[in-house]
């Protein structure tokens, strides 16, 4: 096993409002103390974008919060990352993100899918839009929200999301149908990384056969994106997520996570992500650990709520996720 003082103990949030950073910054020192060395925060549209203040959502972020927040991380030695869910997740429910509202056009599907519902092509229920990513019009406005985030949180890195896509390559978009789907990926790192100069993190589902692995169809491919994994830079830090509840189910015994070993061997670094089940996150993290590579970063835990006040660092799974990591690390 190897041995490496840089193990990452991350933590994923949510982020959808301006109060939802407030309660976060109330957070942030006990989550430093818990061992925590890199903060995921997923903000979406929800920050007082000046480029593009029309996709701002109801209750953006201020950038002075923002700025709270980066501070209070410089504090306690914490990497901060801002994370912009890009390609699919452009809808939840009947609601529609502002990119896909402001710009019908830049839809995967449009005119489809009416009240965001019905069957998507793989056969199960509609879940997220897409927005599509061969369209001339996307990228200046993407990268230009990217750049602000970037910007006001003073990152080294951006998280991209892409995570769940059920919706791509439709058959009926004149520009995507019948295409391989790795260019969107090079799209983003062509900006993020070549050009920028920061990390890309990405979640890795897509990247995954999922009939091959033993996977589930959320958290890794069975709509014939995986073939991109050959096709991308492997500079791109994969987070590698599973906490499909069968795992609750089966028991630990049955569970396996090859998906690890899978992206170390490409080539790429990978961040193993975990949710709710202790015992799972637990197992989860000791076959990262098997894997004999400094490709594997640590572990990512996420919460997809809001934080109740004082909560945060005492999760269970981030305890016992923090527990290993440090021991395998050498850290105290
Ligand atoms: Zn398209």
């Amino acid at each position: 096993m190897t041995k490496s003082s840089s193990r990452l103990i991350g933590f994923h949030v949510i982020c959808e409002s301006s109060k939802a950073a407030e309660a976060l910054i109330g957070e942030i020192p006990s989550l430093a103390k818990r061992g925590v060395n890199l903060l995921i925060v997923e903000v979406d549209y929800n920050f007082e974008y000046v480029s593009h203040p029309e996709l701002r959502g109801e209750d953006p972020i201020p950038a002075a919060t923002i700025k709270r927040i980066v501070g209070l991380c410089r504090t306690h030695g914490i990497r901060l990352v801002p994370e912009f869910q890009s390609l699919g997740h452009q809808s939840w429910d009947e609601k529609t993100y502002p990119l896909l509202a402001k710009y019908p056009n830049l839809d995967e599907s449009p005119g489809k899918y009416v009240g965001n519902k019905g069957k998507d092509p793989w056969g199960t229920d509609f879940y997220c839009r897409s927005w599509c990513p061969l369209h001339p019009d996307l990228n200046p406005i993407i990268f230009a929200l990217y750049d602000e985030l970037i910007d006001v949180f003073e990152a080294d890195a951006l998280h991209v999301g892409m995570d769940e896509v059920f919706i791509i390559g439709d058959a009926d978009c004149p520009r995507c149908a019948g295409k391989p789907t790795a260019e969107l990926v090079n799209d983003a790192h062509d900006h993020i990384v070549k050009k920028r100069g920061k990390e890309m993190m990405m979640w890795a589902d897509r990247l995954i056969d999922g009939e091959a692995m033993g996977y589930g169809l959320w958290e890794a491919s069975k709509n014939g994106t995986y073939p991109a994994v050959d096709m991308i830079p492997k500079d791109i830090i994969m987070c590698d997520w599973h906490y499909e509840r069968r795992y609750e189910k089966q028991g630990t015994k049955k569970a396996t996570f090859p998906s690890v070993r899978f992206f170390v061997d490409k080539g790429f670094r990978v961040l193993p992500t975990s949710f709710r089940d202790v015992k799972v996150v637990k197992m989860f993290i000791d076959q990262s650990l098997a894997v004999p590579s400094d490709k594997m970063l640590g572990h990512l835990c996420t919460i997809w709520h809001g934080l109740e006040p004082g909560r945060a660092a005492r999760l269970p799974q981030l305890k016992a996720a923090s527990k290993k990591i440090r021991k395998a690390s050498g850290r105290s």
